[in-house]
């Protein structure tokens, strides 16, 4: 339950004075849809109200604030032309215009005669000086009431910057005082004011700086959330943790079948992350590690002998991964390594259904299978095992936080590995992951090159089809992906299909495939199998091929409208070839003119095949924004940190939040309903549900 003393910033918006439903949908659409999403919805902008000039003075479009006399009222002569008010100084007359106004409202507000303080943006129309509908009208004694200078937030159309300002300063007063929930010492050296002190004054920034991330209440209030969210990653891996794990000691002898079985050695890198895995695994408590290792490294044969140990044991385990097309290549390439395991390795998709599903459902409750594959199929609640060991989550990125919890549950006691080859800035990976045991898979298997990379423009496409012809001919296989068209995927398809048909008429029947997210999955095995046989040299994709194919013998890989693709995609994408013992090509293809950002990420992608360098580049190239912002990477989004500019914080953070619950792990002492306040401020109240009081 939320604690009382939030509630009053946990009413929706429409519950301000003034904000119906229309406004209210507006405000919700832009900031959130409860009043601690207002508060959360910092100024970007200011508009400074100190530039006195006089009349004549006043340059067009600036805001100035005036000294005026009234002279004139000019009401409206009909609906459609604004009222005036003409006023003056010694230097010249400005005329203030108002729209749909009420005479005896302006009457009383600037009577003639008077002296008036006005503040308002001014406009050029001729000879006149106008400023249209005044922001500030205040007597001269009252000029005390005048900001000096104001915030100015970001606005979604048809949501002007008055009623959003006054819906703002409307949840700010609802803001309750909450009990202080960082460390005093800490709070003290960084003279931070209270959370509530923080939050308005980060709503009336006295100058410039106060808008930069480093501003000390900005600080403060990147902290909180930094702190929430590490507090609560924490108590998510206490509470797995907690579950008892069970020691998986299995006597090596399918893992040693396996070793004999390998048309190769496990490379040194491979031997250590294992050796790693292995040893938590067979500690009592349960594991929760992260495997990091970049394209093509060679994660699946390692998340394989971590399962074998499971299933020595006389358990079970279960590999996740995010596409249908991943999940097929790991059952062929599981099930040859396996061949002559005494093990059963089972597929379950969206695609099984009705009985066959249920029949497998049945052998698994059984224990009859004792590796089963699957998509977030296996996150349905009707599947049960007997006895479930080990998670393995491929290609962690593309799921999310909440979906990995889940799984979890379906072994109580089950260990977890989590394999990205997206390489994570450490502080990145720490908002995901918090305190996870990471293990670093270095190296890639011998015998590989390093991928020629090339970039031209695209007015060279006839060159280069003849080129993969070429090599076609000569037995090559190649990728072709199809410009990505952001938020349009019939535009996506149009232009595969295009290329499709174009190549497929220069190269004869039968030599290029064709798969995309749109096929029917039964199309796309059939198009996937098709190129893995060899059958067809060349397969024009979407994206769809993006993470974990694995075809060694494809050798090129030519991407459309490169300029169009992030560098991690394109990264992914390059990571399709060069897998074998065969030199990889990499043809990045782009658009003239090739703007600032896409030129430095091709420049990259030439430069070097480290994917760290390649993730840290990224995100210097990107911001933080952005990179955070998609919902595709798992990764939350944060309202008032900015993992880059605050990356010092998120540290502090981390080490904060594991003293807190070492020396208070059920939030019980007397830091704990401030921490608990906290943990609901930040919409983390799934972690408060795994307290044992929660
Ligand atoms: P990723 O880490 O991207 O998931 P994969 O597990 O798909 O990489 O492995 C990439 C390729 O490397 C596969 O074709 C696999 O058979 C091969 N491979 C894996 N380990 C080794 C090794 N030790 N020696 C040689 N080839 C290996
Ligand atoms: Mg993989």
């Amino acid at each position: 339950m939320r604690p009382e003393i939030l509630f009053p910033i946990f009413k929706p918006v429409t519950a301000l004075k003034g904000v119906g439903p229309r406004l209210g949908q507006l405000i919700e659409r832009l900031a959130g849809k409860n009043l601690v999403d207002l508060c959360w919805h910092l100024p970007t902008g200011l508009i400074d109200r100190r530039f006195r000039p006089t009349v004549a003075g006043a340059p067009d479009g600036m805001v100035a604030t005036l000294t005026v006399t009234v002279d004139e009222h000019i009401p409206a002569p009909n609906r459609r032309q604004p009222y005036k008010v003409l006023c003056s100084d010694e230097t010249a007359t400005v005329s203030l215009v108002f729209f749909n106004a009420k005479a005896d409202y302006l009457e009383k507000l600037l009577p003639i005669g008077m002296e008036r303080v006005i503040s308002g943006q001014i406009g050029h129309y001729g000879a006149e000086i106008q400023m249209p509908h005044p922001d500030h009208v205040v007597a001269p004694d009252k000029v005390d009431e005048l900001p000096a200078v104001e915030a100015t937030y970001p606005l979604t159309t048809g949501l002007t910057a008055k009623p959003l300002h006054r819906a703002v300063q409307g949840a700010l007063a609802q803001t309750p005082d909450l009990p202080e929930w960082q460390d005093g010492a800490w709070l003290a050296k960084q003279k931070w004011p209270s959370w509530r002190a923080a939050l308005f004054a980060a709503h009336e920034p006295g100058g410039q700086a106060a808008l930069e991330p480093d501003d000390p209440h900005r600080r403060r209030l990147a902290y909180d959330e930094l702190l929430g969210n590490q507090l609560a990653l924490a108590m998510i891996r206490n509470a797995a943790r907690k579950r008892a794990g069970r020691a998986i000691n299995g006597d090596g002898g399918l893992r040693r079948m396996l070793a004999a079985a390998l048309p190769y050695e496990l490379t040194e890198g491979q031997r250590d992350v294992l050796h790693e895995i292995q040893s938590d695994m067979a500690k009592p408590l349960r594991m929760l590690r992260l495997l990091q290792g970049d394209v093509g490294s060679g994660k699946t044969v390692v998340a394989l002998t971590a399962m074998l140990a499971a299933v020595e044991s006389g358990a079970q385990a279960a590999f996740m991964v995010p596409t249908e097309i991943l999940a097929r290549q790991h059952l062929d390439t599981l099930s040859e390594l396996c061949g002559d395991l005494p093990i059963r390795i089972q597929i379950l998709t969206g695609r099984n259904k009705g009985r066959p599903r249920l029949a497998i459902l049945d052998d698994l409750a059984d224990g009859q299978i004792d590796i089963m594959i699957g998509t977030h199929a296996l996150f349905t609640e009707d599947v049960v095992f007997k006895d479930l060991a080990l998670t393995v989550i491929d290609e962690q990125h593309r799921f999310g936080v909440h979906q990995r919890l889940n799984l979890g549950d379906k072994g109580l006691a089950a260990d977890i590995l989590v394999m990205t080859a997206t390489p994570i800035p450490r502080t990145l990976s720490l908002t995901v992951y918090g305190d996870m045991d990471i293990s670093l898979l270095h190296g890639k298997p011998p015998g590989r090159q390093p991928v020629d990379t090339r970039s031209m423009p695209l007015s060279r496409l006839d060159q280069v089809v003849a080129g993969v012809q070429r090599a076609t001919q000569n037995g090559a296989r190649a990728f072709w992906v199809c410009p990505l068209v952001e938020e349009n995927e019939q535009l996506d398809l149009a232009a595969a299909d295009e290329r499709h048909a174009t190549l497929a008429r220069l190269f004869g029947p039968g030599q290029v495939g064709l798969i995309h997210g749109r096929m029917k999955a039964r199309e796309k095995d059939a198009a996937m199998a098709a190129f893995v046989a060899g059958e067809t040299k060349v397969l024009v994709a979407t994206t769809v091929i993006e993470v974990g194919v694995d075809v060694p013998e494809a050798t090129i890989m030519a991407i459309e409208h490169a300029e169009r693709f992030g560098l991690a995609q394109l990264h992914q994408l390059r990571g399709r070839v060069g897998r074998g013992a065969q030199q990889g090509h990499c043809l990045l293809l782009y658009a003239e003119p090739l703007g600032e950002t896409a030129r430095a990420r091709i420049a990259i992608m030439r430069d070097t095949e480290d994917g760290f360098r390649i993730a840290e580049e990224d995100l210097r190239l990107r911001g933080t924004g952005e990179l955070l912002g998609t919902r595709q990477s798992g990764f939350p989004t944060f309202r008032l940190a900015d993992p880059l500019a605050h990356q010092d914080l998120m540290e502090v953070a981390r080490d904060d939040a594991r003293l807190i619950l070492e020396m208070d792990p059920d939030l019980e002492g007397p830091r704990g309903p401030a921490l608990r306040a906290l943990l609901y401020l930040f919409e983390r109240d799934t972690a408060v549900k795994l307290l044992r009081s929660g």
